[in-house]
């Protein structure tokens, strides 16, 4: 990009008068890495102090590493469905406070009127796939192949999953509870089952360099969404005692070697300036797992919770010679990557319907800064809590996944979050203005959000 911002600021004036980035810029492949389960300070680049991330640190060297991008929501299916809709999942009814996640035995999934970014990319003429865990619907109306992608090869739902629940056959009878293990497929067929974890990370690391070979000539979109580090934790023989950090450690490392591969590929093929690669996790990490789940630094709570541990995530964004190096301490969401990848790509972001996203391109060519100066945070589908440039306030907490019930907060907690960014200290008193401003911008959301049917609570 041009060095000179005035001019550059021209440019982009230019760009968008002309409708889009794709008129002057050749349209990037894209690769989205999407660990599972993974904490804001579980990289070499976030401050830990013995997982060795190599890769990812000289990813972000290279590119931006983002300290304040948020997830959808801090559990699995929510937060995948907000990635690939740029929707709150309140939106498309992909959570709910009681279930969660979706189950081996759940009969819901990602409505089929949902627009993914896999299917936005592929109307803009990109080759797509999906490898790795889906966890948006396994029955086959829901599968990856119905959604977007040309091509699938992973696990449905979580690791962690092999039991599936069959209604008891009498009124007051037991339900029969089935060990199933978890499938790997393939396209829409089970190819293993249960699946090999160990060489798992492996497996999908060269399905990835394959897929990303086989589509040199681009565009394409890979989404590699890793099952890891979600528990159980497993790793290849080349991993065993690698890391510090025990068993969470090399399964994080492992990953942090996929990235070095699918990097390498990009390399090789002479694909790295026109490739934007993304970096982030699903949601915060599983802390009630003892030394298998991962760390959130010094932000507060994990999984499960809408404190800053559950929701902020690593993030990096990489594309050499076009992304501008850097630390940005601004605002960005998973959510954001469908408007931002539709303005990189010449895709279109969905008219009919509420977008939650927002075009993060100019603070990544360092244009501009980000558009985004407000997230709001959702626990299945009740609103928690709202952030607002510094501040963020709670109506309801909850220290974990398993609490359900969690605490309500009247008058409501606020933390700023620059000062205090492990929120310990409620500055509410202090400022009433800022409350009833935050208490303003959540009645004029909650105006938007129209109530449908969970698409999770829909079991046997
Ligand atoms: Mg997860």
């Amino acid at each position: 990009m041009n060095p000179n911002p005035k001019v550059a600021m021209l440019f982009f004036a230019a760009l968008s008068l002309s409708g889009s980035a794709e008129a002057a810029a050749p349209r990037p492949n894209v690769v989205i890495v999407f660990a599972d389960d993974l904490g804001y300070g579980d990289l070499g680049c976030q401050g830990h102090p013995s997982i060795a991330t190599p890769r990812l640190d000289r990813m972000a060297q290279e590119g931006q590493r983002w300290t304040e991008f948020y997830v959808a929501a801090p559990v699995c299916t929510p937060s995948r469905a907000g990635l690939l809709t740029g929707r709150l999942p309140v939106r498309s009814g992909m959570c709910s406070l009681r279930d969660h996640v979706l189950y081996p035995d759940s009969l819901g999934g990602l409505p089929a009127s949902e627009i993914t970014l896999a299917e936005a990319l592929r109307a803009a003429g990109y080759a797509t796939a999906c490898v790795g865990k889906w966890h948006l619907g396994h029955r086959p109306e829901f599968l990856p192949t119905r959604q977007g992608f040309d091509a699938y090869f992973g696990l449905p739902y979580s690791n962690d999953m092999p039991n599936r629940r069959a209604p008891a056959a009498q009124p007051g009878g037991k339900d029969i509870i089935e060990r199933i293990g978890v499938p790997l497929l393939r396209g829409e067929e089970t190819i293993e089952q249960p699946v090999e974890q160990s060489t798992l990370t492996q497996r999908y690391t060269a399905e990835a360099v394959r897929f990303i070979e086989e589509h040199r000539d681009g565009p394409f979109f890979l989404y590699l969404a890793h099952t890891m580090p979600h528990v159980p934790l497993a790793r290849s023989e080349r991993f065993v005692d690698a890391s510090r950090r025990g068993l969470y450690g090399d399964v994080v490392e492992e990953i942090d070697d996929s990235v070095g591969q699918v990097l390498d590929a990009l390399a090789r093929l002479g694909l790295d300036r026109r490739t934007l690669v993304v970096f982030t996790s699903d949601n915060g990490p599983w802390l009630v797992k003892g030394q298998n789940g991962g760390s959130a630094g010094l932000l507060r709570g994990g999984k499960g919770s809408t404190w800053e541990g559950g929701m902020r995530e690593p993030a990096i964004f990489w594309w050499p010679g076009t992304i501008r190096p850097g630390v940005v301490r601004e605002m960005g969401s998973t959510l954001d990557l469908l408007p931002t990848l539709a303005a990189l790509c010449g895709g279109d972001v969905p008219a009919d319907r509420a977008i939650d996203g927002l075009d993060l391109s100019p603070a990544l060519m360092g244009t501009g800064r980000s558009p985004r100066d407000t997230m709001f945070f959702y626990r299945g589908d009740q609103l928690c809590a709202v952030r607002h440039g510094p501040f963020k306030m709670y109506y309801h907490t909850q220290p974990n996944y398993q609490n359900r019930k969690g605490v309500a907060h009247d008058p409501p907690l606020l933390f700023h979050l620059d000062h205090d960014p492990s929120e310990r200290h409620n500055v509410a008193a202090k400022h009433p203005v800022v409350i009833a401003e935050l208490k303003a911008i959540v009645e004029a959301h909650k105006r938007t959000v129209e109530p449908v049917p969970s698409q999770l609570e829909l079991r046997p």
